[in-house]
């Protein structure tokens, strides 16, 4: 089996938290790739639609679907409306994610609960779902970590513990299913200019720049190009591995 879908009609794929950040960049870098795109997201309808816009602009359908991916009930229903518009999935991009940073000793079990529920057990969830409609087609699927996730960070143990259990739940999901012809693999970003990172402190994002070997932030159309490559058959033979997307800040 292989991830290109032997039909005439063009790759159906899904963006999770979509609307804004590296997933809009992604929905439009997947759009420029060939795929008709389902935004999802949050609550930012009004982002969400815009890139939609940015999406049919390039000669693509694309659909909006609102839901909070650490809602069981909502990632159930939003994969019915796929199944039904579309019938099939060819690439998932599992990228909603939030941070709630804090030292780890004064930290509360529910900003720790809040951003596992969002970001680890909302991956899990659509992952699940996503599997379930590729299985007889195959697809590949790409989960959003963080270097965070990979090498760790201060401030960040949530986070931290949150995005590395992204990358043992790829790399398991990937042997699970790779003779499904659904290939797994993790894009873990660094410092990239989103509104993410513009809500972290000034000094605190001029320190973090000066440890970046390639002294800049990335943009979030550069995460989107890895992105689009593991998501795309151009990657064909590559299912279980991180790749760092990150001016070569950590040695991994
Ligand atoms: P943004 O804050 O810019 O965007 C977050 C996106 O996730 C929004 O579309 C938001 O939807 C959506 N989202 C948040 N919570 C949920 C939820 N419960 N259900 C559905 N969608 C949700 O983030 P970034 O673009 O910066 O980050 C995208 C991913 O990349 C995240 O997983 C993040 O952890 C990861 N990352 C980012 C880095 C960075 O430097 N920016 C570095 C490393 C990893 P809405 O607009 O409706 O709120």
């Amino acid at each position: 089996m292989t991830d290109t879908p032997v039909t005439d009609r063009p790759p159906v794929a899904l963006v999770t938290g979509g609307s804004r950040g590296i997933g809009a960049a992604v929905a439009i870098g997947l759009a420029e790739a060939g795929c008709d795109v389902i935004i999802n997201y949050r609550s930012s309808s009004e982002d969400a639609e815009k890139v939609a816009q940015s999406v049919r602009e390039r000669g693509r359908e694309a659909t909006t679907i609102a839901a909070d991916v650490s809602d069981e009930t909502a990632v159930i229903a939003m994969f019915r409306e796929i199944r039904s518009r579309f019938g099939r999935l060819d690439v998932a991009v599992l990228n909603s994610g939030i941070t709630a940073d804090g030292h780890f000793a004064t930290m509360s079990a529910r900003k720790w609960d809040s951003v596992i529920a969002t970001n680890l057990t909302g991956t899990f969830l659509t992952a699940r779902e996503t599997t379930k409609l590729m299985f007889s087609t195959g697809g590949a699927i790409v989960m959003i970590s963080s270097t965070s996730g990979v090498a760790g960070r201060a401030g960040q143990g949530n986070y931290a513990a949150s995005k590395g259990g992204i990358i043992s739940m790829a790399k398991s999901l990937a042997a699970e299913v790779a003779g499904r012809g659904i290939r797994v693999n993790v894009v873990a970003p660094g410092f990239i200019e989103t509104d993410m990172v513009r809500a972290v402190p000034k000094a605190m994002r001029e320190s973090a720049r000066n440890a970046i070997p390639l002294q800049r932030f990335g943009t979030a159309a550069e995460v989107a190009q890895a992105v689009v490559f593991l998501g795309m058959p151009t990657s064909s033979y590559i299912t279980g591995k991180v790749l760092t997307v990150d001016g070569g800040m950590i040695a991994a």
